[in-house]
């Protein structure tokens, strides 16, 4: 049997409005006398229209063998109900799912395991695709976004899904299934790429094609042998047209706030960027001069190893204030993240009394001590009481995101 996710609108909670048929990029969104209903063979997930729309009429799903017609959903009073359970487990190869769970908790622990998901942010769609029904996609593009002559490969690689579905928010991370399989004949187990593109796609209106920003994985051991990483080695070689097997998305909690009048702090180093080259080109291409404003601190070891150092240098300063930091530069002493953050601490105190403040932290595992540290001396030196407690009331109310691995 094979399942597909249908979004709907809900005839009980819609006020008729008009918003999400105005908002909609590819007229998915229709209506009668009766009811205002998406088209099926329109909607690409893009999810646009569900943060205007003001009842979260919007915001439903539904898995089908057959697609609802227009003519039945003009015809409804209510929603049907669910006749299968939700998405991934009945589409999907349930390990992959368990896999990427486990994966995106440890990756979640510190924020005490209990993530929140911004309040303002759409309900994401998880687990569409498992492992016993990949989502197949095509290698559209890879290329390098780090100096060719430094030693830190990391690519930027863009993922064709053509016509099959593929419904992201800005924070969520795909599962890529690597080919063949371990000593023990067992599949490999999934590795998990943040999406660096938009929900809306690497460019705009082409939401089938989606970004990743992978590093290859090569760790020299002390005896000289080396290590090469699995999937991410396979990834970073691929051509363009290769097929690749997707399972996901994921996560629920690690989303970009929808509102505008949020101020976006992002701390991140290496490939912890990705989420954040998608928070920051959502907001360039939906909320340009938003109110809330969008700070990035990230490290490297030095400008040629910084992901996308190119690209960030033609952001605008008044979409993104940019704190970019460099532990091996031969003419400089070392500087951490934490360290900067230290060094502006004017700056983050500010920010942190802002009721609608975000603070996303994103990369190697590990970091989210040093900015803890950051955050703790910035917090007592500046009256905002002791960092655990803000950090906490922070994560209850879906403003403080963590994921390093
Ligand atoms: C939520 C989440 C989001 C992520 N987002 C990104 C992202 O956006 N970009 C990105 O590049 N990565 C990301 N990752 C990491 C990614 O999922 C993979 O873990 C990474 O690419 C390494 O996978 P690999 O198969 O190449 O390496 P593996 O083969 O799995 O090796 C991984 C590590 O295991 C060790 N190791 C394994 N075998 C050996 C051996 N024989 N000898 C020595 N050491 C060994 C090494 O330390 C190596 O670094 C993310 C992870 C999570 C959990
Ligand atoms: S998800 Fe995108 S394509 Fe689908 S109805 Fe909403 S705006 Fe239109
Ligand atoms: S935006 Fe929401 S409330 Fe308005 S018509 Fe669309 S579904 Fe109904």
């Amino acid at each position: 049997m094979t399942l597909r996710k249908q979004h709907v609108i809900d005839p009980e909670i819609c006020i008729r409005c008009n918003t999400c048929e105005e908002t909609c990029p590819v007229g998915a969104v229709t209506h009668d006398d009766n009811n205002y209903v998406v088209d099926p063979e329109k909607c690409n997930f893009c999810m646009d229209c569900i943060y205007p729309c003001p009842t979260g009429a919007i915001d439903n799903w539904r898995m089908v063998e057959r697609y609802y017609t227009l003519e039945e959903q003009f015809s409804w009073l209510e929603l049907p109900p669910e006749t299968v359970p939700q998405a991934g487990a009945a589409v999907a190869g349930e390990a992959g799912d368990e896999e990427a769970e486990r994966l995106i908790a440890e990756a979640h622990a510190a924020t005490g395991g209990r993530p929140v998901a911004p309040r303002l942010a759409p309900q994401p769609v998880v687990g569409l695709y498992g492992r016993a029904a990949p989502a197949i996609a095509r290698v559209a593009g890879n290329y390098r976004v780090t100096a060719a002559d430094s030693d830190n490969d990391v690519r930027h690689i863009v993922l064709d899904f053509g016509t099959t579905p593929m419904p992201l928010v800005e924070g969520q991370t795909l599962g890529i299934v690597p080919p063949g399989e371990d000593a023990e004949g067992r599949p490999h187990a999934i590795r998990l790429y943040s999406v660096s593109s938009p929900r809306d796609g690497e460019k705009r209106d082409s939401p089938h094609l989606v970004a990743l920003t992978v590093k290859r994985v090569v760790v020299r051991q002390p005896d000289g042998q080396v290590h090469r990483g699995l999937c991410s080695n396979w990834l970073c070689d691929l051509e363009r047209g290769a097929e690749v097997q997707v399972v996901g998305p994921f996560g629920s909690t690690f989303l970009l706030t929808d509102d505008p009048e949020a101020d976006i702090l992002m701390i991140c180093t290496g490939t912890g960027s990705a989420p954040f080259r998608a928070f920051t080109e959502r907001r360039r291409r939906t909320m340009r001069h938003a109110p809330g404003r969008l700070y990035l601190f990230f490290g490297a070891r030095t400008p040629s190893e910084l992901p996308y150092f190119g690209p960030l240098q033609k952001v605008p300063r008044d979409l993104l204030h940019q704190e970019l930091v460099y532990s091996r530069l031969s003419e400089r002493p070392r500087e951490y993240v934490q360290d900067r953050m230290r060094a502006r601490a004017e700056l983050l105190a500010e920010l942190l009394r802002r009721p609608r403040t975000h603070v996303y932290v994103c990369g190697v595992r590990g970091m989210e001590q040093g900015v803890d540290e950051a955050f703790a001396a910035i917090t007592r030196a500046h009256g905002l009481g002791p960092w655990e407690a803000l950090r906490g009331r922070l994560v209850e109310e879906g403003r403080y995101h963590v994921e390093t691995w």
